[in-house]
C-alpha cells in the first residue's frame, strides 16, 4: 500500500541513489572484504524489495534479513546469484522452506545445527551455511561449549560446510570501547581453530575500526541508510531519507491557550499553531512533545504540545500565511534536521526511527 501524495499526512522520500553511493563508499573503506547488505526489517523500513534490487545494480551479492518470511518475500527481487542469508536461523521444522526458497542459514545454536544437519542426511546432500560464534554479546550465536560440541564432531563439517565464521559486535560506534578488542580476541581464536574458513565480524560501525576488524565479509546495515557510523565523529554517508508532513489548519491562539492532549504547552503571548499530519501512529515518537523541531524554508518552527497519535503541533508564528495553507509542507527529517538529530531530540536511535516510519505516508523513490 501507497497512499496516495495528495491523500497522505505525509511525504517519505527514499533516495536510492544515495544507498547506492553509500554502497561505494562501504567498499572502498571495506579493503578487500567483500560488502553485504543488511535488509532486515524491510530494509530498516526502505522497502527491500527496492533498496535490494539497487543493491544488488551495485554489485552486492549478500543479503542478511532477519526472519525466514523476509527472506521469502525477499527472494523474487534479487538475482539468483544472490545470496539470502537468515540471520535467526530457520526456526524448528521451517528448515526445508529454506531450501524451496533458496536460502541460507546462519546457525546459532547446537540445536540448529542438528535440525540442519539431519535435513542433509536426508536429502543426501551437504548443504552449506553460516555458523555464528557468541564472542560477548550473549544474543545469538553458539555459547562457547555448543561451539566446541559443532567442532568436536566431524561429521557436521561435512554435511554443513560452512561458508563464514561470524560473530557480531557489541559497541562498534564506541571507537575506543574496551569491548572491540576483546570480542576481535575471542573471534581471532575461533578462526585458528577454522583457518581456511572466511570469516565476517563487522556491521556498519566496524567497518570503521580498521582493517582488523573486516575480515572477509562486512554487513552494512545502518550507514548504507545514512545512519551515522561512528559516535562523536562526522557522517561521511548520503541522506537517503526526508521526511514532509503536510499542514491540516492553523490558527491563532492567545496568551494563557491551551495546546494539545495534556495542556502540556500554554502560549505566555500570541502565537500561530499549525497542526500538521503525523503521529506517533507513523513513528513520530511521542518522546518528541514539546522538543522536536520542523522546519519551513528552512526556518525552525518548534513543535509545542503533546505528540498525537494522528497529528503534531508546530509554533508557526512570523511564518508568511501564504506558506501555511492546507496542504502546505513542513520539512521533519531532511537538510535541516538530520535523521540522527531526529533521533537524539526523540531520545532513540537512528535505527529505530527509520524502522518505525509509518505505513500511512506516501513513498517516492528516487533513483535506483
Ligand atoms: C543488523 C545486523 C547487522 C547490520 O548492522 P548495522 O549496525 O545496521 O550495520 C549486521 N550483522 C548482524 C548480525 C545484524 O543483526
Amino acid at each position: 500500500m501507497n497512499p496516495q501524495a495528495a491523500h497522505a499526512g505525509a511525504i517519505l522520500t527514499i533516495d536510492l541513489d544515495a544507498i547506492r553511493s553509500n554502497y561505494r563508499l562501504l567498499r572502498q573503506q571495506a579493503g578487500k572484504a567483500s560488502v553485504a547488505a543488511a535488509v532486515k526489517a524491510n530494509a530498516y523500513g526502505l522497502g527491500a524489495d527496492q533498496v535490494g534490487p539497487a543493491l544488488a545494480a551495485e554489485g552486492c551479492r549478500h543479503f542478511f534479513v532477519a526472519h525466514l518470511d523476509e527472506g521469502i518475500a525477499l527472494r523474487p527481487h534479487l538475482p539468483a546469484t544472490a545470496e539470502i542469508f537468515v540471520l535467526h536461523g530457520a526456526p524448528p521444522g521451517t528448515e526445508r522452506e529454506l531450501i524451496a526458497h533458496g536460502l541460507t542459514p546462519v546457525l546459532n545454536s547446537l540445536q540448529q545445527i542438528e535440525a540442519w544437519h539431519a535435513l542433509s542426511q536426508t536429502l543426501e546432500r551437504p548443504l552449506p551455511a553460516i555458523f555464528q560464534v557468541d564472542t560477548g554479546m550473549s544474543r545469538m550465536g553458539l555459547p562457547a561449549a555448543e561451539a566446541e560440541a559443532w567442532l568436536a564432531n566431524p561429521a557436521f563439517m561435512k554435511s554443513i560446510p560452512p561458508l563464514f565464521l561470524m560473530s557480531h559486535l557489541a559497541c562498534a560506534e564506541h571507537q575506543g570501547h574496551p569491548m572491540n578488542a576483546s570480542q576481535l580476541a575471542r573471534f581471532q581464536s575461533w578462526r585458528q581453530r577454522l583457518p581456511h574458513i572466511p570469516a565476517s565480524l563487522a556491521n556498519s560501525s566496524g567497518i570503521f575500526l580498521g582493517p582488523d576488524f573486516q575480515f572477509d565479509l562486512v554487513r552494512p546495515g545502518a550507514a548504507l541508510y545514512g545512519i551515522a557510523p561512528v559516535a562523536g565523529a562526522a557522517n561521511p554517508l548520503r541522506p537517503v531519507v526526508a521526511l514532509h508532513g503536510r499542514i491540516i489548519q492553523c490558527r491563532t491562539i492567545q496568551r494563557g491557550d491551551h495546546v494539545g492532549y495534556g495542556i502540556s504547552y500554554s502560549a505566555t503571548e500570541e502565537r500561530r499553531i499549525a497542526t500538521v499530519g503525523v503521529g506517533y501512529a507513523d513513528g513520530w515518537l511521542r518522546s518528541m512533545s514539546n522538543r522536536g523541531v520542523a522546519f519551513i524554508d528552512g526556518r525552525p518552527t518548534p513543535m509545542v504540545g503533546t505528540v498525537s497519535m494522528d497529528s503534531i503541533t508546530l509554533d508557526v508564528t512570523g511564518i508568511a500565511t501564504e506558506r501555511l495553507q492546507a496542504g502546505a509542507t513542513v520539512e521533519l527529517i531532511g537538510p535541516h534536521r538530520p535523521l540522527d538529530d531526529v533521533a537524539r531530540l526523540a531520545g532513540s536511535i537512528g535505527y529505530e526511527i527509520l524502522t518505525d516510519l509509518g505505513r500511512r505516508y506516501h513513498r517516492e523513490y528516487i533513483g535506483g
